[in-house]
């Protein structure tokens, strides 16, 4: 029987429909199967004892052994707490409950010896443990072997489904384990790499007797999923290196050339010209064209993006940019047609909010191959949207768009279009080949010449009349600014209040008729926003107060402040994002963090880290340490990286080692026949099948 990993994880006992609902929310976990792959975090030894005076590390667990020589309650009602001088012979700290009080303090004895298990803590100076878990050591109670610590949430714990709670879950399903979990390597692997079978590696993984039993569980696990990564990402190459047929632009022709020697208004940068050139190359290939193009914010990926557009249109094919966002896909349309405004060549925007009307001259437009430059958001993906020779699609900022959407491009021509994806969130070069094993890559690494560096700070809420006159002082001198608000899904009606209240405040301390404000928010029809965006573009406001959905792309080079509320809820590479809409002109720029007070280490290290650099790509790396690459945007999406128990950062080892195994299997058994290959080409095929579009795209 094979139905243990999935059932329901509400049939466990002790879960029940609330809890379930809660594990499904908070860890996604929702059946036997996902529970055993919920993998501890660390271990405890259980036969090792931390000594007082060693304690240094807030945040992880210690396991202590001593006597209680005091114990004391204190306060009153809601605010009462035992505490109990507990000492080792090193030294002393204090064990303290805010709940239970009455029962615990009767069973707590004095000079009896107790190990105990925490999370030390310093309170005012002094090192203390909340509640901790306690056992008196009778000669028959040490407990010996090493036991898990599970992750867990604040929501799960208050209802009991702590790391302990979890631990306990988890140990109901193991003796039942049977044959559930039939071995996916085969033993060739399993031989050569002296893995343990997966059934053992999974109970080990949750209740090993030793240090060894960790490795080997940890090792088998982590091996299995780098081995079928790479595996896939083999597969995905060699797909993509069977090279579609594509369209092939000969011609540097008059709109290519005349742009660029009479229209430019400046310089390309040499990653600019480098990058044409790989493009280019591309076009000249007769492949179908799937390239990746990296650059910070600001760095002229659109300009490069226009210029291969030309070359295109030189060609007499149809080209289309899509943009993520409305805003964004009107303003790609304004600057392009003012770009190309000497050259005899059509552009049509698309949105979702086009008429109907003007909907049908587009379309016509399009088919009689009277538009040469379609620029629009989703709407161009529509299958009424139809081409009479479509060679070339970019999309802009690619994380936005699924891979269905992006496979409906294919669709529009008898080959598909060359494809050119933009992104600006940079991928770690340690990680670019791992992601995007089969895409070919351009980097832009080079802002355009002038820039000036923006100038980032950190302020509380304290320091907001400061901040606010600093502002003040910005538009006197002509400048705009923007106030950003997080907006944050799981509670977008929370957002929305303080989004409002921040308005508020803002409209009073920059009051008509001197100062002039746009808000522009998610819940806003989508004409309003446009209405508000493109007063603030008009520089009939001098403040944009908004939500994230500025985010991406907009382009307002008066802008020369950036203030970024509550900016501990948000991650680097938004941050980084967001500073990245002022600097575009040639004042000096700021940018200016607001956070609360009390900040997480994390929070703080993001905070730091933006405050010191610039560069994307720097910015890129903390964020890979502070998050792992799972986070990452795009990824998700992608599902590519769904890695369980596998670290990119720390797992290289291992990461060659299972590259070196797929390799060798590939190599001699390419599609996989011989009947030692079975249960890898099983498992195989259900990866694959979990996704559709795969090897098609990107
Ligand atoms: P990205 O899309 O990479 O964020 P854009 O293409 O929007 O960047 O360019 C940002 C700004 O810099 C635009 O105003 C653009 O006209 C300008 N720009 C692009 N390339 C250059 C260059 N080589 N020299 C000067 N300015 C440039
Ligand atoms: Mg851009």
């Amino acid at each position: 029987m094979n139905d243990l990993p999935s059932t329901p994880i509400e049939y466990l006992k002790g879960v029940g429909p609330q809890k379930a609902t809660l594990l499904n929310k908070e860890l996604e976990i929702h059946n036997y199967g996902d529970l055993l792959f919920h993998f501890p975090y660390r271990y405890v030894d259980r036969s090792y004892f931390t000594k007082v005076t060693d304690l240094h590390y807030e945040d992880s667990y210690v396991q202590l052994k001593g006597k209680i020589d005091q114990i004391k309650e204190s306060g009153k009602g809601r605010y009462k707490k035992l505490s109990a001088r507990f000492s080792d012979g090193t030294g002393d700290i204090q064990l303290i409950w805010f709940q239970g009080i009455s029962w615990i303090k009767s069973s707590l004895a004095i000079d009896k010896t107790y190990i105990i298990f925490g999370k030390p803590k310093v309170y005012s100076k002094k090192w203390s443990i909340p509640h901790p878990e306690m056992t008196m050591v009778t000669h028959n109670a040490v407990r010996t072997g090493f036991f898990p610590l599970y992750p867990s949430t604040e929501k799960l714990n208050s209802k009991g489904l702590n790391s302990k709670g979890i631990e306990k879950l988890i140990s109901l399903i193991i003796p039942q384990i049977g044959q559930s979990f039939p071995e996916t390597l085969s033993d060739d692997i399993l031989n050569e790499y002296r893995l343990i079978s997966k059934k053992e590696a999974i109970k080990k993984i949750h209740q090993p007797k030793s240090q060894q039993e960790i490795q080997q569980a940890v090792m088998r696990l982590k091996f299995e999923e780098l081995f079928y990564l790479q595996l896939e990402l083999l597969i995905r190459k060699k797909l993509s290196s069977i090279k579609h047929k594509g369209f092939i632009f000969k011609d540097v022709g008059p709109l290519f050339n005349t742009f660029y020697q009479d229209n430019l208004p400046f310089q390309l940068t040499n990653a600019q010209k480098r990058v044409i050139k790989e493009i280019r190359k591309d076009f000249l290939s007769g492949a179908h064209m799937n390239r990746l193009l990296q650059g910070d914010v600001g760095s002229g990926k659109t300009l490069v993006a226009l210029m291969t557009m030309l070359l295109a249109a030189d060609n007499g094919f149809q080209a289309a940019i899509m943009a993520p966002t409305e805003i964004l896909a009107t303003q790609h349309y304004e600057s392009i047609k003012d770009f190309l405004k000497e050259l005899p060549i059509e552009i049509a925007l698309l949105t979702g909010s086009t008429k109907k009307s003007a909907r049908k001259t587009i379309h016509e437009g399009l088919e009689k191959g009277e538009i040469h430059i379609l620029v629009g958001t989703h709407a161009l993906l529509e299958d009424t949207v139809q081409f009479k020779n479509i060679g070339l699609v970019v999309i802009d900022e690619q994380h936005r768009f699924g891979v269905a959407q992006r496979s409906k491009m294919w669709r529009k021509n008898t080959n598909p279009p060359h494809i050119l994806i933009m992104t600006a969130t940079p991928i770690p070069r340690t990680l670019a080949m791992t992601f995007y094993g089969d895409l070919e890559v351009s980097v832009i690494d080079e802002l355009p010449p002038g820039r000036k560096e923006i100038r980032t700070s950190h302020r509380y809420e304290k320091h907001r009349l400061n901040v606010f006159e600093f502002v003040r002082s910005q538009i006197k001198l002509g400048r705009q600014i923007y106030m950003v608000y997080p907006l944050i899904k799981e509670s977008e009606k929370l957002d929305f209040h303080n989004l409002m209240d921040g308005f508020e405040a803002v409209s009073r301390s920059f009051p008509l008729p001197e100062y002039k404000v746009s808000i522009v928010h998610g819940q806003m029809k989508s004409d309003e926003k446009e209405f508000e965006m493109q007063r603030f573009v008009k520089g009939e406001t001098q403040i944009m107060v908004a939500t994230t959905v500025i985010e991406v792309g907009v382009n307002v080079p008066n802008a020369s402040v950036m203030v970024i509320e509550s900016a501990e809820r948000f991650g680097l590479s938004q941050l980084h994002q967001l500073r990245g809409r002022v600097g575009r002109g040639a004042d000096q720029s700021y940018c200016i963090l607001m956070t609360g007070f009390e900040l997480s280490k994390e929070s703080k290290k993001r905070m730091q880290t933006m405050v010191e650099s610039n560069d994307g790509f720097t910015i890129a790396e903390v964020d890979l340490k502070l998050r792992g690459p799972g986070d990452l945007m795009g990824t998700q999406q992608s599902g590519l990286l769904d890695l369980k128990i596998s670290d990119l950062r720390k797992d290289g080892q291992i990461v060659i080692l299972a590259r070196e195994a797929a390799r060798k299997l590939i190599q001699e058994d390419p599609k996989f026949e011989l009947e030692k290959h079975r249960r890898i080409k099983k498992h195989i095929d259900k990866i694959i099948l979990a996704k559709p579009d795969w090897g098609k795209i990107a």
